[in-house]
């Protein structure tokens, strides 16, 4: 099975859309997609996004900002700028995209990988930014692989040793790479907003059958996103983030 392993799309359908057609065509180079969750939360397209998402053969988990977009979160716990992007995400969502987004599951375990939004451990909130907090998440699953977004930021972490003690490797792009049978937790970034100070949409390709993994990125029209992000009234500060990645 060839997956398009996406997550963080985070209401840019510009982004998704572009991320879509450099990825190729679905039955010919890839035959189902997994999304990492936060499909909506900060972009000004979250019902395009949901149904574009909806009308692909995927799997998709639920992620903090889809679940704070249901209102199962308390949004004090967002910064000013995320909240008042929630606020307006809820509103305009429609009945059918928040049912969607209420069944999300927050973990899936299939073969040799497991899914999840933040962390194995936490599956909803916990962010994996660096070797020592991936390593405390070795023992919370049981699979080969572990895949996870949330961060926004492509990266690796390998498990050496039974320690559960890991390495971190940078994504390296265009370059199909065979996981080898080590442990890993395996981020593929964010397509609708990177915070890595790369602008460029992230996503991955996984070949199951031949296990193997891609990093990709790809320029995608920000500009548009941006007109769209201030006609909804969307704050400036996270207008401009998507220019510069963060
Ligand atoms: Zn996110």
């Amino acid at each position: 099975m060839r997956y398009l392993v996406i997550s963080d799309i985070h209401a840019n359908l510009t982004a998704f859309e572009t991320v879509l057609k450099d990825a190729g065509t679905l039955g010919k180079d890839y035959d189902f997609v997994w999304c990492l969750g936060d499909v909506v939360g900060y972009g000004p397209d979250p019902n395009e996004c949901v149904e574009l998402l909806r009308s692909m053969p995927h799997l998709c988990l639920a992620g903090n900002h889809d679940w704070a977009a249901l209102g199962r979160l308390d949004i004090r716990t967002f910064n000013a700028d995320a909240r008042k992007a929630l606020t307006w995400t809820r509103e305009t969502l429609t009945e059918e995209n928040l049912a969607y987004l209420e069944a999300l599951p927050i973990t899936f375990v299939l073969d040799s990988f497991t899914l999840a939004h933040g962390s194995p451990r936490e599956p909803v909130w916990e962010y994996i930014l660096d070797p020592l907090i991936a390593a405390l998440n070795f023992k919370h699953f049981e699979t080969t692989y572990c895949l996870v977004g949330h961060t926004h930021t492509p990266v690796i972490f390998k498990q050496i040793g039974n320690e559960g003690e890991c390495e971190p490797i940078g994504p390296a792009y265009n370059q199909p790479t065979r996981l080898n049978g080590t442990r890993q937790i395996i981020n593929p970034g964010s397509v609708g907003q990177p915070r890595d100070s790369d602008s460029r949409a992230a996503y991955a390709l996984l070949d199951t059958e031949r296990m193997i993994w891609e990093f990709r990125r790809i320029p995608y029209n920000i500009k548009a996103v941006q007109a769209r992000m201030r006609r909804a009234g969307m704050p400036e500060r996270l207008v401009t983030r998507l220019e510069h990645g963060w």
